[in-house]
């Protein structure tokens, strides 16, 4: 077996992995980025071109870290010399006896992002391809939008490498077969190599917690489905005309989200939350139950997309902490190991941001981001 020293080993290079690796090389640090299978691979939770980005969350401190998020977006497009981010505008919609979208509004109102609260009434008169009842509880945020997932993910790797040189290394199809913290620096062990790091940064997505059994709370693969809509007349569902959109409902399993027709994928539509499951067994096929459970949605929210064909699918994977909160940092008896849970089903709009607190984080021991409420 090979021995090897490396300053600073990532692990996993979906969206945290590939941030961390970026920050960690524009600050000139040597990184070695780890992959058990090809890279941009669909296997995990970052695959797919766009993801929604917004301010909008009931939750005050995600809504703040936003803002943070946001700056980390513009310097990496500057850096790229490449646009990222889409404005579409994000619908955040509820039925009357939900508080959600009342919470929306005042998170936004906190952190003074422009923001309009409407019924459903107004709702169809700005965006009549939404048929919802006249009580439906509406915020509209025109700063909401796509991020251009696949895209970013590969330019920040890219960066990496631009910025690194040969200081940057990337192995794929190299899976960590496990880490072991009993010395006075983590060892990383796979098929061929014996790594000794001086930091090691954890950003294994759904495999984290098979990776990391010391991970301080229980992670939670689930399996997610996504359905891309083709519709016959496809210019009302135009960037532009078709906002991202999020509808919270009364219980867990009616909370679904979409966004428009992007870089001609079709419109996409899924439910947020799905069943546990391996990563490495998950069925990758999407039930036929929940085709109708999506159909059902369409029909009573957005019934231009019900006679629509589906362009095509994803099957993709959240991994979520027992509360649904982030968990970032390291434990204080092994701080040279930064962990990231890997962000439940929201946690891509964060992702520039999160590599670089947990680069901040690796070479400073600590960062100037507020993520106290969500430090290990
Ligand atoms: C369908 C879907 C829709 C989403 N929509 C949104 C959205 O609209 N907005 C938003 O903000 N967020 C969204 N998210 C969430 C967001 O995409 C995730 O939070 C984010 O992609 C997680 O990235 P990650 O790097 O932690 O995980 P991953 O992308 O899964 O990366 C982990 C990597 O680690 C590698 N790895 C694991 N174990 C090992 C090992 N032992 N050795 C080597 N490599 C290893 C894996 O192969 C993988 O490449 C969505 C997620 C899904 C699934």
């Amino acid at each position: 077996m090979e021995q090897l020293h490396a300053r600073n080993v990532v692990i996993g290079t979906g969206a945290m992995g590939s941030a961390t690796a970026y920050h960690l090389a524009k600050r000139g640090e040597p990184v070695l980025l780890l992959e058990q299978f090809a890279i941009g691979h669909d296997r995990g939770s970052s695959h797919g071109v766009a993801r929604i980005t917004r301010h909008s969350y009931a939750d005050p401190r995600y809504a703040r870290l936003m803002l943070d998020a946001f700056r980390a977006w513009k310097d990496l497009e500057v850096d790229a010399g490449q646009n990222l981010y889409l404005r579409t505008g994000g619908l955040s919609f509820c039925p009357p006896q939900v508080d959600y979208v009342a919470q929306v509004a005042a998170s936004l109102a906190a952190i003074d992002i422009p923001h309009r609260r409407m019924s459903g009434r107004a709702l169809r008169h700005a965006f009549p391809v939404f048929d919802l009842p006249d009580d439906t509880d509406v915020v509209f945020e025109p700063d909401a939008g796509l991020l251009a997932a696949a895209r970013a993910i590969a330019l920040q790797r890219e960066l990496a490498r631009q910025f690194g040189g040969d200081q940057t290394r990337v192995l794929a199809e190299c899976p960590v077969r496990s880490i072991d913290l009993e010395g006075n620096k983590p060892v990383v062990l796979t098929d061929a190599l014996r790594i000794s790091a001086d930091r090691l940064i954890v950003t294994a997505g759904a495999w984290a917690g098979r990776l990391l059994p010391q991970f301080p709370v229980a992670l939670r693969p689930t399996r997610q489905q996504v359905l891309y809509f083709r519709p016959n007349d496809p210019a009302p569902f135009a960037p532009g005309r078709f906002p991202v959109f999020i509808h919270k409902g009364a219980d867990a399993l009616d909370d679904f989200y979409g966004m428009p027709e992007y870089q001609g994928c079709g419109v996409k539509v899924a439910r947020h939350g799905g069943p546990e499951v391996d990563p490495d067994t998950m069925d990758r096929a999407i039930d036929p139950a929940y085709l109708e459970i999506i159909h059902h949605f369409l029909k009573r929210s957005i019934p231009a997309l019900v006679e629509a064909s589906i362009e095509r699918t994803e099957v993709c994977l959240y991994t979520t902490t027992p509360d649904e909160h982030f968990r970032l940092g390291s434990r204080p008896d092994c701080p040279n190991l930064i962990m990231a849970s890997p962000c439940s089903g929201h946690g891509f709009k964060f992702s520039c941001l999160i590599g670089r607190v947990l680069a901040d984080l690796a070479t400073q021991g600590a960062t100037d981001i507020d993520i106290e409420p969500w430090k290990l």
